[in-house]
């Protein structure tokens, strides 16, 4: 038997093996193999990494912008270079197919480009003075030392945003990645090591619980950046240290609203997208359509034929497959969960509903829709994290757009309506960060990606990423 390779911990310029015995295995999902050992970071060594963030960050916060660009360039060439070696690690670890993982790695290569060209534009302003002989300056400073918490789902994605944008706005960062994902982290931080970053700059520490309630509690963080779950979310916010600036991308139960005045087989494309891709495994995933009632019987006929087409399996030996497997046990159980709730409560399976037991001990659950839903059924309020859409037919869009707000979550929302009037009520009224209308895209690099209500606060993405990692300063100068 082959020994697992164990992952150190990147701190300070350099990998530092773990000061732990304790570990956490990752198991790859599409075969229930055990893959990758990481220990179980210590809080000791999660001190010693935000020490040495903090000591970076002393120079790095004054280092010229335009030289932190360059070397954020660099790191983007490095991470497109190096595609496939990242997507390796993230299919055999979280298990989307090859291919789709190579786009999120190609994704991210573009995210450090686009925060190089944003560190650079830093403005200020200056303001005009009620009182003769002064002047007063508003400029942007980096807040200091950020810890950055991120899930499994999309794995570089969530770490890498928060790298470009921490380190392009003159912050130094300590990253914890998932225990579920930490190899592809590992490799973005080889891209990070091979620029010469200065040492401090960029931090990682492995593991699960212990180093991440050590980081988000740790004194000397100035701002946590956080992804996952709203439960971990409010655990953050009740052991953070003192008054520190977050923030929360915590997913969200997303709806969809067809409209009478819809393109069927345009909403059905989007649907079978937004709700299918990653296996579900998506905040903004589509969890739950409401139809108009006109289109209704249609839009469950498309879907089906267009769900028997898609292709499941292990996405290292199928890298053009559709769907892989779902990442955890905990997914697959509450998929289970999920669908016999519906089930008992009268909805009816339209297809799957089930896990693919020709392809256990993978995790591999079936893409499934469940129809005629009723809003307190799990599937239509309580983020599923899998393969799961529950669909309603309405009649009043009033109705349709009341429902889709009934729940805590407030981060996209989507639509499909050919009637202009439609589109900006619909746009109007529907209470989400993001709104995506004839299209199931509402993440793009450019424009600011963020939840409301209980799906979180704060932005990543576009200028507004950047802002999160600054803070103002006013300063007036007595010259007259
Ligand atoms: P998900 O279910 O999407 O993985 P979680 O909220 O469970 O979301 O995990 C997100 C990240 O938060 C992971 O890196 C995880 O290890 C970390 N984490 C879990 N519990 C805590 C905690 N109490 N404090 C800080 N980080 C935590």
């Amino acid at each position: 038997m082959t020994s697992l390779r164990r992952q150190d911990n990147y701190f300070d310029g350099g990998w530092v093996a773990a000061d732990t015995t304790s570990t956490y295995t990752v198991v790859n999902p599409a075969t229930g193999d055990p893959v990758t050992v990481i220990p179980e970071t210590s809080e000791a060594q999660v001190d010693q990494a935000v020490r040495a963030a903090a000591e970076a960050w002393r120079t790095w916060r004054r280092t010229n912008p335009f030289k932190r660009a360059g070397l954020l360039h660099l790191i983007g060439d490095r991470v497109a270079a190096a595609v496939d070696a990242i997507a390796t690690e993230i299919t055999v670890e979280m298990g989307k197919p090859l291919n789709e993982a190579r786009g999120e790695v190609r994704k991210l290569a573009q995210a450090f480009h686009f925060y190089a060209e944003e560190t650079t534009r830093t403005f200020g302003s200056v303001v005009p003075n009620a009182e003769d002989g002064f002047t007063s300056i508003v400029q942007r400073e980096p807040v200091g030392v950020v810890a950055a918490i991120t899930p499994w789902n999309y794995p570089v994605e969530l770490v890498g945003w928060k790298l470009a944008a921490a380190l392009g706005a003159g912050c130094t960062i300590v990253v914890k990645p998932s225990e579920y994902s930490p190899s592809s982290a590992v490799e973005v931080f080889r891209c990070l090591d091979e620029v010469g970053l200065p040492p401090g700059v960029a931090n990682l520490v492995l593991g699960a619980g212990t180093p991440g309630r050590a980081l988000a509690s740790h004194e000397l963080v100035n701002k946590i950046a956080f992804t996952g779950s709203a439960a971990t979310g409010a655990a953050i916010t009740r052991s953070s240290s003192g008054v520190v600036p977050m923030s929360m991308e915590l997913g969200g139960s997303c709806p969809l609203i067809v409209t009478a005045h819809a393109d069927l087989d345009a909403a059905v494309t989007g649907t079978v997208r937004r709700s299918f891709r990653n296996a579900g495994q998506i905040c903004i995933a589509i969890n739950r359509a409401y139809v108009h009632e006109d289109l209704y019987p249609a839009y469950l006929d498309r879907l089906r034929e267009r769900i028997a087409a898609l292709v499941v399996g292990d996405g290292m030996k199928q890298p053009d497959a559709d769907m892989g497997p779902v990442t955890n046990l905990e997914i697959l159980e509450r998929c289970d969960r999920h669908v016999d709730d519906a089930r008992q409560q009268g909805a009816r399976v339209v297809t799957g509903g089930g896990r693919l037991e020709k392809l256990a001990p993978g995790y591999f659950f079936e893409p499934t829709v469940l129809a005629d839903t009723k809003q307190d059924m799990l599937v239509m309020h309580e983020e599923t994290f899998g393969p799961l859409l529950g669909v309603t037919p309405f009649r009043d869009l009033a109705d349709a757009i009341g429902a889709a707000n009934s729940t805590p979550a407030g981060l996209a929302a989507y639509v499909y309506s050919n009637d202009l009037a439609e589109t900006f009520r619909l746009g109007r009224e529907l209470d989400f960060g993001n709104v995506a209308v004839n299209n199931v895209d509402a993440g793009i690099m450019n424009a600011p990606y963020g939840g409301r209500k209980g799906s979180g606060y704060g932005y990543e993405h576009g200028r507004a990423g950047l802002d999160g990692y600054l803070q103002l300063k006013h300063l007036r100068i007595r010259h007259g």
